[in-house]
């Protein structure tokens, strides 16, 4: 499968903020953003002046990289959601955020978004009782999320149980059966609130 061979911390410097690519790391003073918040690369520390065209472009790369979608991926989602009703910025990371892995990071089941798609590549989740190994697929409302039931012995199931997961309001989850549902499409307030994706819609339309 492609994938960015970027280093995680890396890209959030190049970001500037904290994508919390690295589970637990992320909230340690062993954060890259703690100790070391410039822009990787010899100038990076000067650069400074950026184009509404840079603007635009950083706030794409910045989504891309949170959620962990390539390319051609994410332009499919931009696609999508200006053929669907509604604001297109907002429904494209409606779309985003009903990908399979980010539910099972959503749902605590992983540390980090790149952890949820191993375990779903993994084939350790099923969704309505079905067994999906594909990242991205798409969640609906109504759709039963479960930890394979011969898979939940493993230690890092095992540790999850019982454990109080603060979630989203369009999902649900029982960490002692290790099951979750999805309540309802995500809406914006949902989603990051940092996210400006009235400029990726601008990119797009150039
Ligand atoms: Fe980003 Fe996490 Fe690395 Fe911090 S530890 S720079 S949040 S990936």
């Amino acid at each position: 499968m492609a994938r960015t061979i970027e280093p995680d911390c890396r890209q959030c410097r190049r970001e500037g903020r904290k994508l919390f690519l690295k589970g637990e790391r992320c909230l340690t003073k062993k954060c890259a953003m703690e100790r070391r918040p410039v822009i990787p690369g010899q100038h990076g520390a000067s650069r400074k002046r950026v184009t509404e065209y840079g603007l635009q472009l950083r706030e794409k790369q910045k989504v891309k990289r949170m959620y962990g979608i390539l390319e051609r991926q994410f332009e499919k989602y931009f696609d999508d959601a200006s053929r669907a009703q509604g604001a297109t910025g907002e429904t494209m990371l409606s779309l985003i955020e009903r990908r399979l892995d980010n539910v099972v990071y959503r749902m605590g089941i992983g540390a980090s978004r790149a952890e949820a798609r191993q375990i779903v590549n993994h084939g350790h989740i099923c969704v309505n009782g079905k067994r999906v190994s594909i990242a991205s697929y798409r969640v609906k409302p109504g759709d039963e999320i479960t930890v394979k039931e011969n898979k939940q012995e493993l230690e890092m199931f095992k540790d999850l149980k019982g454990m109080k997961i603060v979630m989203p309001k369009w999902l649900e989850f029982n960490s002692e059966t290790l099951t979750g549902k999805i309540l309802a499409n995500p809406t914006r307030e949902d989603i990051d609130s940092d996210i400006k994706e009235q400029l990726i819609v601008e990119l797009y339309s150039r």
